[in-house]
């Protein structure tokens, strides 16, 4: 039979459509989408049936056409047309053990605060209203109350994200006006945001003092002048400068600032509201502690280390962040219904100190030592071993998880995890058969095997990882 006669025996768009199957499926989708669904899944098998053919393999060739009944090629559409459906913005496994994972959503939000999203997602709600008298109300007034309630400040606001947070506390002080920053907080973080092109942006100038390593008061003190909009203090979270460093605490800037009536701005990333050190991380200021400090104006992400929905917070003075709140850019950065509450959710949740470790996931996961990730260690070990080949060796180790976001660089958070070392496989191609398997699933790799680390591990995601191997298909 030539290349012609084969092809041929293929049946038409038209054969196809005429079958009962067809009804169903142009009923879940329609009739346009199936019609490409079926040229598509045609023009497919042309290919492959050609290739053959060119490799002159007529057997396999001529196997393929007489598999291909109507029935099989409209399984085959309505799975390609299924997994054209499917979520583009879709629910992965994180196997990283990065628990903060910015590629991958940062944080998961508590129960409550999800309750509180599909809530307000699915009823009108009180977002700008105001129950006693049924006028006009603030969006801001329930979490405001709350943060304040947590953190012992005087006033709060909420605005996108912490980036935001300081571009309007920047536009609000210092537009065409000087910032004073030290040299060592000059920093940068994921996403090209850079402290001094965030100050450009707010129109401000920047004075750097002191040197990377060491600044003191007096630098700060030095270039104060008539034109000094703000006085920055930059967390850096991202990286630290150890060994032979001095820098300036918060306490004698704001002492510094009032002198001068001069606001001072700590831009804390990723604020949180319990001592870390329980954690086994290292210890870093609290927001209550930053603001008994003096801080006027204290910013930090929601999805960070708090373990809530993408937000900017600030805390501060009253008379500070009312003047924020007026800026025209507040518009521009205001959060949506579905921020709110979530962030209520998790915030009520901090009320609770007893229990708030159970209930957000981001503490959660920071929580686990090695004991508690035995079982589940064993669990998976023995699962894939059930599905993989024999020379494929699959180990539970001993490892290292990160924080992530940016947060805590020098932290290790002894972990375990279960590698998988195929021989004549690189982990590479594993990895990347998984992340198109679906749900994707997302893992590590270290000396050349394949790493799952089930500090981040959700419920549910070991029957995924293992029907994932199930299916697998490495070339
Ligand atoms: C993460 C971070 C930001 C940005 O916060 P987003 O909420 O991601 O916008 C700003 N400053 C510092 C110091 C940070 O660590």
């Amino acid at each position: 039979m030539n290349k012609n006669q084969l092809l041929r025996q293929l049946p038409s768009v038209n054969d196809i459509i005429k079958h009962e199957k067809a009804d169903q499926l142009t009923e879940e989708y329609n009739r346009d989408l199936l019609i490409q669904g079926i040229r598509d899944e045609l023009e497919y098998q042309r290919r492959k049936i050609l290739k053959l053919l060119d490799k002159e393999r007529f057997e396999e060739a001529e196997a393929i056409v007489d598999s291909l009944t109507l029935e099989k090629i409209l399984d085959n559409i309505a799975s390609n047309l299924e997994k054209e459906f499917r979520p583009q913005l879709a629910p992965v496994v994180n196997g990283t053990g990065v628990i903060v994972h910015t590629n991958l959503g940062r944080s998961l939000l508590s129960k409550e605060a999800k309750e509180m999203v599909e809530m307000v997602a699915s009823h009108y709600n009180t977002l700008e209203i105001d129950r006693n008298t049924g006028e006009r109300g603030s969006r801001y007034d329930n979490v405001e109350e709350l943060i304040c309630r947590l953190t012992g400040a005087e006033a709060a606001f909420v605005v996108n994200n912490n980036a935001a947070a300081v571009l309007l506390a920047i536009s609000t002080f210092a537009s065409g006006k000087e910032i004073i920053i030290s040299r060592g907080e000059l920093i940068e973080i994921g996403g090209s945001f850079r402290i001094p092109a965030v100050m450009e942006q707010g129109g401000a100038d920047l004075v750097e003092v002191g040197t990377t390593n060491k600044v003191y008061i007096e630098d700060y003190a030095r270039e104060i002048n008539e034109n000094t909009g703000m006085l920055l203090k930059v967390h850096t979270s991202n990286y630290k400068v150890v060994g032979f460093t001095e820098e300036v605490g918060l306490d004698q800037l704001v002492q510094l600032g009032h002198k001068y009536d001069i606001p001072v701005l700590d831009d804390l990333g990723s604020g949180v509201f319990l001592d870390m050190t329980e954690f086994g991380l290292e210890r870093e200021p609290t927001v209550a502690e930053r603001v008994e400090a003096g801080g006027d104006i204290v910013t930090f992400s929601g999805d960070k280390i708090l373990g809530g929905p993408q937000a900017g917070i600030i805390v501060g003075r009253k008379d500070l962040i009312e003047k924020m709140k007026k800026h025209p850019l507040t518009r521009a950065v205001r959060v949506d219904k579905y921020t709110l509450a979530a962030l209520e959710g998790t915030l009520k949740a901090y009320l609770r100190p007893e229990t708030v470790i159970d209930k957000i996931p981001t503490l959660n996961m920071l929580s686990l030592d090695r004991d508690d990730l035995r079982e589940p260690a064993k669990e998976l070990q023995a699962s894939l071993k059930d599905v993989l080949p024999d020379n494929i060796k699959c180990q539970i180790e001993e490892d290292i998880s990160r924080v992530g976001g940016g947060a805590y660089p020098l932290s290790e958070l002894p972990t375990l995890t279960v590698t998988i070392d195929w021989p004549g496989v690189g982990a590479s191609k594993i990895a990347s058969a998984l992340r198109s398997h679906y749900p994707p699933i997302f893992t590590r790799i270290k000396d050349e095997k394949l790493v799952i680390d089930l500090r981040t591990l959700q419920e549910g995601d070991q029957e995924i990882i293992i029907d994932a191997f199930k299916e697998l298909e490495v070339e």
